[in-house]
């Protein structure tokens, strides 16, 4: 698929647009304040693949923890500003490599040109987040039709970048969050026509795990089909680490990241003689942790089982009892049914001893 065209912009060591792999954010679900406690929790999404993390900065407290967290990590961090822009300026001050305002609440142009000022000097990108709850719908006559919520976001996000452009930063990115995936996607969309700025993409407050999964596999996942969006970010009520994993999860699924082993497994039916569900979490758990691309068959039965194993690099399919092991569209061998799982997984292996 070909990617919107953007302008490169640094967080950190970390390129978001102009050409760069899209990368996973999440953000930390700590009191930045308790930086022991936040410094632990960014090791661990690190070593997930987060590859750029935001911190909440709703007191002074936590704009100055950013100085010692900075001093403990690698990653590179993005201050959560609201309301007030003295929190973006002692977060710049503390080391911050990315600033987010909402213009939705931080709107006094000379605040907002302080920040610019101190984010210019400290050589450091701005996120313009815009987030359908905090735009307000202003000026609308009596009878006059309902605004344009996705049309609101954009001329916000779009006209405070062109504010802080016009005040000499040009290291900028925009995220245009909705909780509904229509208006998230339609935002996205028409802020990609109108700026060559990178596009950092998410639904916001997009609920629990389950509905997190869809909503952003549909909002984030459909907008990097259409080669819109730069770096990703899933939210959900629930742990950060899950974020993490989800985000990988759609860039593996759209082939933006090479991913590990694939499984495709049948959903089973009645002609399924074999316990296909503890195979295939069998087959999970035993998985080579690589990151080779392979896509691997687990199908209940030889009805369709074969040919999809047979497309896959290597799968088994099962008959009543036992189960062929197939490679390279090739029929390999007939194993009992409780030998397939390692028959499998060895299989896997002299495939990756190869590459
Ligand atoms: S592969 Fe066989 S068991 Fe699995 S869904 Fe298809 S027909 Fe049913």
């Amino acid at each position: 698929m070909e990617r919107r065209k953007t302008r490169p912009v640094f967080k950190g060591k970390v390129q978001v647009g102009g050409g760069a792999p899209v990368s996973v954010q999440s953000m930390t679900k700590t009191h930045t304040e308790d930086v022991e406690a936040t410094v632990r929790q960014i090791h661990e999404l690190e070593a997930l693949g987060c590859d750029i993390i935001r911190v909440a900065v709703p007191t002074m407290e936590a704009a100055k923890a950013i100085g010692p967290i900075k001093k403990q990590i690698a990653l590179p961090l993005v201050a959560d500003i609201h309301f007030d822009h003295h929190l973006a300026l002692e977060s710049i001050a503390q080391g911050a490599d990315c600033v987010r305002l909402n213009p939705g609440n931080l709107r006094r142009r000379a605040e907002v040109e302080a920040v610019v000022r101190a984010a210019k000097d400290a050589d450091i990108s701005v996120r313009v987040g815009v987030n359908s709850g905090s735009i307000r719908r202003r000026g609308r006559q009596q009878g006059a039709e309902e605004p344009d919520l996705a049309q609101l976001m954009t001329d916000a996000a779009v006209e405070y970048a062109g504010l802080i452009e016009s005040l000499g930063l040009r290291h900028i990115v925009l995220s245009l969050k909705a909780s509904d995936v229509p208006t998230t996607i339609a935002a996205y969309r028409a802020a990609a026509k109108r700026c060559d700025y990178p596009l950092h993409l998410g639904v916001t407050a997009a609920g629990p795990i389950e509905s997190a999964t869809i909503k952003s596999a549909i909002g984030i996942g459909g907008l990097l089909a259409e080669g819109i969006g730069d770096t990703i970010r899933v939210s959900l009520t629930g742990p950060p680490h899950e974020e993490v994993r989800l985000g990988h999860e759609i860039l593996q699924a759209l082939e933006l990241e090479p991913g590990g082993p694939h499984i495709i497994s049948c959903p089973t039916c009645g002609r399924c003689q074999i316990d296909l569900v503890s195979l295939v979490a069998e087959v999970k758990r035993k998985m080579p942790n690589v990151e080779v691309p392979l896509t691997v068959a687990v199908m209940g039965c030889v009805v369709n089982g074969p040919g999809e194993a047979a497309q896959a690099d290597v799968g088994i399919a099962g008959g009543k009892g036992f189960g062929f092991v197939f490679r390279g569209g090739t029929k390999l061998r007939k194993v009992p049914e409780e030998e397939l799982a390692d028959e499998l997984i060895r299989e896997i292996e002299s495939i990756l001893r190869k590459r």
